[in-house]
């Protein structure tokens, strides 16, 4: 049995016409999750053969921006395809309840037209929100399929998670964004797959804008993220959401500069990039 990770978008914040906002799907034991909602993740999840109605729980890293933006595209479209109330589970840091019931504001117009034009609708969207500081914020004995948060470290974002997806004996993290922390270390201790956001500070650096340079003291480098792969034992590091930009034909750079210090696999996500990890039973 494996774990099936797809990068559904590996954008940064800005628009871009290959990649999507960041949000990766992974799927274990006939579950599937999202990891965050970035920009056109309901087009990217169509690409992968999911959608919002199947599935298992949202789960969100933070609330910056781009990481939530289509959010509510996930929370319509799930309520408008599911014939019968299908609850969606949102699992986020603190304040997670704070955005949705934003969105569910934002879509009161949207909502209202809908209850009042089908029948069979009767009420609204029904996301489930849990706020979590850490610890198992997902677990299906049945299912095998175990999902750990903890704490990390994008400050001044506070407060951030990471998740570790735990399945057959395999296990998968998801970084989000942040600089290298005990808990990333905790998360990451073992795992056969490490998905995580990067900043070429090397390119960053040399962009004379204030507000870019900004960016550097709160993500990891492609270095660090080596680093923490190589310190914690990880077999795939993959790499998501890369600032800036990649230049077309660079990924072998970005794949060196992890390589310099981390001696497992290094993969260059592109959107729809799918790392699948072996489980024991497999
Ligand atoms: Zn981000
Ligand atoms: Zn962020």
């Amino acid at each position: 049995m494996t774990i099936e990770i797809t990068l559904l978008g590996t954008g940064s914040p800005l628009p871009d016409p290959n990649r999507a906002g960041p949000s990766t799907l992974v799927r274990a034991g006939g579950r599937t999750f999202l990891f965050d909602a970035g920009r056109a993740v309901g087009l990217r999840l169509a690409a992968a053969g999911a959608a919002s109605s199947t599935l298992t729980a949202v789960l969100l890293t933070h609330l910056h921006s781009d990481h939530i933006t289509d959010l509510n595209d996930v929370i319509t479209g799930r309520w408008v395809t599911s014939l019968t109330p299908n609850p969606l589970p949102i699992t986020g840091p603190g304040r997670t309840r704070e955005v949705v019931d934003g969105i569910l504001a934002m879509l009161g117009p949207d909502i209202g037209y809908r209850i009042a034009h089908h029948a069979d609708m009767t009420d609204g969207p029904q996301p489930v929100v849990t706020e979590s500081a850490g610890g198992t914020v997902f677990e299906d004995a049945a299912a095998d399929v175990r999902i750990i948060a903890v704490p990390t470290d994008h400050k001044p974002v506070e407060p951030t998670l990471g998740y570790r997806i735990e399945h057959d004996g395999a296990a998968v993290v998801i970084g989000g964004d942040g600089v290298p922390c005990a808990g990333l270390d905790e998360l990451c201790a073992g795992a056969d797959a490490y998905v995580q956001t990067v900043l070429r500070e090397d390119l960053v650096s040399q962009i004379p804008v204030q507000r870019f340079l900004d960016t550097i003291d709160y993500h990891s480098t492609v270095r660090q993220a080596g680093e923490t792969a190589e310190r914690a034992g990880v077999g795939t590091l993959v790499l998501t959401h890369q600032v800036p930009t990649p230049a077309p034909g660079s990924d072998a750079e970005w794949v060196a500069l992890a390589a310099e210090v981390f001696s497992g696999e290094v993969v260059f996500g592109t959107d729809l990039t799918v790392v699948t990890v072996e489980g024991t039973a497999t």
